[in-house]
């Protein structure tokens, strides 16, 4: 392990195992979701708002479930077994989807929400492994892996659904096999990052292999064969309950309702076992936790009302792109543009040893998320009677957002691993993800709110309604940016050696 963290130059070579195998889940899980809400309701006629509500909830228990895999990787199957059995269960998801996507979706979707949850915290965590703590690198490792995640994510994004829609390779695909190929893509992207993982995780040393119980005499012992095998059994126990949760949306809301508190409890049980700093180190995650619920509240608009907004109010004044494929993968295509920058301008602020600490990067990511969401409502400015208004300006406004992104969710990834302790690791990473649940929970009854009743309105009184509820989210995102910076002297104590 020493030999892996005490690395020469900016990057550990062993991030590119990790790089490559979740720039190819990505390419999975953003195709299928790129698809989502419009096989519902092209293909499975489900109406708009049915489809809506089914999609943010598979969202939120995607990012639920990462809760659940953080934690048997924890205790039970340790981070490698976790990654490599998440990713089996994604690839099964794909593959019935690409057999028979209309019969089987929801199974399908449901295998891949289970999987998801235990392959993505756990590639995450083993990337904070490859650092020392205290490492003043890592923020630039995580801002490099970040940046594997949206190659991957604007690839898949992109490439799933035109293929679906029949835009891309369309005399090659007979018609009626379409949305089979475009899901079997996302299931051979699947095996690719597996793939890369079996043949480059000898690289990773000791980093994730099976986590060991602790003997009342201090000897430590692999866990129970038993215990693993019992892990796999019950993740597909799982997979026929989020079909039936995700199918009626109140099972959604009771969902939500139970596991941020019974959560909570856990933690503070976890906490109640540690001592004083520790303890405190935990309090200040679970700060940075509840701020990032309110990020993505707002944030997460773009997958709901921004592409209503889109689609109705966006000319394509931007060399002719469709405003709702800008509207999908603008900000993954900002991202790749900024993510090394930005890593290289921590590492010089560091140096000059005037890099901000992570509660003021959370600060400055809440700032330019508010920015960006006044520059939306300012687009309504530049809108002609039709109430239609510049692509350009809008993407402008993404451009702001993801500046945003980059100050808060490369971070908080770096931040779980330096707060938590060895113990919690998987744990604290699946947290960080459920508050991702959370905020797309959220994103949606903000979404709905602003579109109620709005159905039927003209293009130019949508406009009005939109912009000025995009105005009171960035108005939100402000008072969050500086109710953080206010109170980051208290969040830097809770953090004593962590930076
Ligand atoms: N876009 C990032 C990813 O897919 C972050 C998602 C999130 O935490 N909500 O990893």
């Amino acid at each position: 392990l020493e030999e892996i963290q005490d690395f020469k130059g900016k990057y550990p070579r062993q991030i590119w195992s990790l790089f490559f195998s979740e720039m190819w889940e990505r390419f999975c899980f953003y195709g299928m979701r790129g698809m989502l809400i419009f096989f519902m309701i092209s293909e499975l006629k489900l109406n708009e708002s049915e489809a809506n509500l089914q999609y943010a909830a598979t969202q939120a228990f995607v990012y639920a479930f990462t809760f659940v895999g953080g934690i048997f990787a924890d205790k039970i199957l340790g981070f490698r077994k976790s990654l490599f059995w998440g990713g089996l269960l994604m690839i099964v998801g794909s593959m019935i989807l690409a057999t028979n996507p209309h019969d089987f979706f929801f199974l399908g979707i449901s295998f891949t929400v289970v999987g998801t949850g235990f392959f993505k915290p756990n590639i995450s965590t083993m990337v904070g492994k490859l650092y020392k703590s205290g490492d003043n690198r890592t923020d630039a490792g995580f801002s490099l892996f970040y940046a594997g995640i949206n190659l991957g994510a604007f690839l898949g994004g992109y490439f799933c659904i035109a293929i679906g829609k029949g835009e891309m390779f369309a005399n090659l695909i007979p018609e009626d096999k379409r949305w089979n190929v475009a899901f079997g893509l996302a299931a051979v992207v699947m095996v690719i990052s597996l793939i890369n993982f079996i043949f480059t995780q000898r690289r990773l040393g000791p980093i994730g292999l099976q986590p060991l119980k602790m003997l009342k005499n201090g000897q430590q012992i692999a866990i129970e064969k038993w215990k693993e095998y019992g892990v796999y059994v019950l993740s597909l126990v799982f997979v026929p309950l989020i079909m039936i949760m995700v199918s009626k949306p109140e099972y959604t809301d009771y969902f939500m309702y139970t596991i941020g508190p019974l959560t909570l409890i856990y933690l503070f049980y976890e906490m109640s076992l540690v001592e004083k700093i520790e303890r405190n180190k935990l309090f200040a995650a679970l700060i940075f936790i509840i701020f990032s619920i309110v990020f993505w509240g707002i944030y997460e608009q773009s997958g709901g009302s921004l592409s209503i907004f889109a689609a109705h109010n966006l000319n394509n004044d931007l060399l002719g792109l469709d405003p709702n494929g800008v509207n999908n993968s603008g900000g993954a295509f900002f991202i790749l543009l900024v993510a090394v920058p930005i890593g290289l301008i921590w590492i010089w602020l560091n140096k000059k040893k005037l890099e901000p600490n992570t509660i003021i990067k959370f600060g400055l990511g809440f700032l330019f998320l508010g920015l960006g969401f006044y520059a939306i409502f300012a687009t309504k400015f530049f809108a002609n009677l039709q109430g239609v208004t510049s692509l350009s300006i809008f993407t402008g406004a993404l451009f702001i957002i993801t500046l945003g992104e980059m100050c808060l969710s490369p971070i908080g990834l770096s931040i779980m691993t330096k707060l938590s302790t060895e113990k919690l690791q998987g744990m604290m990473m699946g947290m960080w993800f459920l508050a991702s649940a959370y905020g797309q929970y959220l994103a949606g009854l903000i979404g709905a709110n602003m579109a109620t009743a709005r159905e039927n309105s003209s293009n130019l009184e949508k406009l009005n309604a939109y912009t000025e509820g995009y105005k009171d989210l960035g108005l939100y995102a402000v008072i969050a940016g500086v109710l953080l910076i206010a109170i980051s002297p208290l969040v830097k104590k809770l953090m004593s050696d962590v930076k």
